[in-house]
């Protein structure tokens, strides 16, 4: 164990106003700094008088890596007492920004924690073992850096295009139902504005009220899960808005038919459910792929299943039901989109499915959101299911989550916030002069 002592370059690097690193000791792969204050003189708070010396305690902080090492500040604190005996200040100890009484982590590394988390995606348990700290440590620093940001007014701000969603948060217990959250997210910046406990209608109208009538006033377009308790709410606060049905909800609509007549019929054919090698079963993601994302092979192969197990062909019919409705999305203009509807229509009537009836019925009931697509929306919808699809991925890596406010700011946290980092710069090329 090798103690290195006058350590300017040391001092440097730990870079915190007013301390000196007095000695660097390794100690099982980590740097061990200690570290004390340069100011030598001050005065009692209360009455002024130049205070003595009171001796110095040790105080250890967590603070961040050195060169790839985990780094402890050792800090030896001072006291101070004031030499006045009528004044009522006795000993105190000598106060810094950077490491806070009884703190286990430096406020620099309590943030490059939070970042860790918020920016990097990182779980809390990942984070807190990268500092050596417990989870409910690295908790508090997360909830610290993160509920600010959050709360800022400025982040909702400038909105002029809404998305609303519901998505599964807690799945079904003994104990409790499925909670569900509603979603709200900015479509021009791609950004999530808030999760809500609920789906209803209540739960988006409370949410809407709360921003006032100027923020509800900027609103031009809003994307929405088909539901009608969502469509009442959008169209109590924002009735200048567009509302859309976009591609991504109503191939979701098409999709859980699908599911649906597949289970039906597996029952209906095999008397139980799907099981691994039953050609339905076999063949219950390539369904729900676009038909031009299958490979030819895999196209024979879904039609070979298709003619194994499914002998009434509704199964396929609910296939091509999903593919109709995906025309319709991607029709180059309005009349072209209404056309391609009928023929869904057409279609889901001549198919006698029962499924495919209910499907074309809900379909009916939003029309005039899903051919505003065409009027309002096409150019924007790639960004739109990029939104989707980073909402669920950090949805699936929040697993575990039972508590909403958690789950809420880490959402939040990971989709809500621009967090401003300083980006590295590259190191070929430049010259730095040396200062020494
Ligand atoms: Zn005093």
């Amino acid at each position: 164990m090798a103690v290195i002592n006058g350590s300017q370059g040391a001092t440097a690097l730990v870079d915190m106003a007013d301390f000196v690193v007095g000695a660097q000791v390794l100690v099982e792969h980590e740097w061990w700094l200690y570290v004390e204050t340069t100011a030598d003189v001050t005065g009692c708070s209360a009455c002024g008088t130049r205070a003595v010396g009171h001796g110095r305690a040790p105080t250890t902080v967590r603070d961040l890596p050195v060169a790839g090492r985990p780094a402890v500040l050792v800090w030896h604190k001072r006291r101070w007492r004031c030499p006045d005996p009528d004044c009522d200040t006795t000993t105190w100890s000598e106060r810094c920004a950077e490491i806070a009484p009884r703190a286990s982590l430096t406020a620099r590394a309590r943030a490059r924690l939070a970042e860790l988390v918020n920016v990097g995606g990182d779980s809390i348990a990942a984070a807190a073992a990268a500092f050596g700290v417990g989870w409910h440590t690295a908790h508090q620093a997360v909830i610290e850096h993160t509920d600010p940001a959050i709360d800022d007014v400025d982040r909702l701000e400038g909105v002029t295009a809404i998305g609303v969603d519901e998505k599964r948060f807690l799945n079904a217990t003994p104990e409790h139902r499925t909670v569900f959250t509603t979603q709200i997210v900015d479509l021009d910046r791609h950004r999530l504005l808030d999760v809500v406990e609920g789906r209803s209608r209540d739960v988006l109208a409370g949410w809407l009220a709360a921003r006032g009538d100027p923020w509800c006033d900027r609103i031009r377009l809003a994307t929405l899960d088909p539901a009608a308790g969502y469509r009442r709410a959008l169209l109590d606060h924002l009735d200048h808005a567009t509302l859309v049905v976009d591609h991504f909800h109503a191939v979701k609509l098409a999709n859980t038919a699908i599911d649906d007549v597949r289970r039906r019929v597996q029952q209906d054919t095999t008397g139980h459910r799907g099981r691994k090698g039953d050609p339905l079963y076999r063949i219950r993601r390539a369904l729900l792929v676009a038909a031009e994302k299958l490979t030819a092979e895999r196209f024979a192969w879904m039609r070979a299943a298709l003619d194994a197990g499914d002998p009434a062909g509704e199964v396929g019919a609910a296939w091509v039901a999903k593919e109709l409705l995906r025309d319709t999305y991607a029709a180059v203009d309005l009349a072209h989109a209404r056309r391609r509807l009928i023929v869904f229509f057409q279609f889901c009537a001549d198919a006698d499915v029962p499924e495919l009836r209910r499907l074309a019925h809900t379909i009916d009931r939003w029309h005039v959101e899903i051919l505003a697509y065409h009027s309002t929306f096409k150019a924007s919808n790639g960004r739109v299911e990029n939104t989707h699809m980073l909402a669920e991925k950090t949805r699936r890596n929040a697993h575990g989550f039972t508590n909403h406010t958690n789950y809420r700011r880490r959402l939040l946290g990971r989709l809500g916030v621009q967090w401003h980092t300083v980006p590295t710069q590259r190191i070929r090329g430049r010259k730095p002069r040396l200062i020494a």
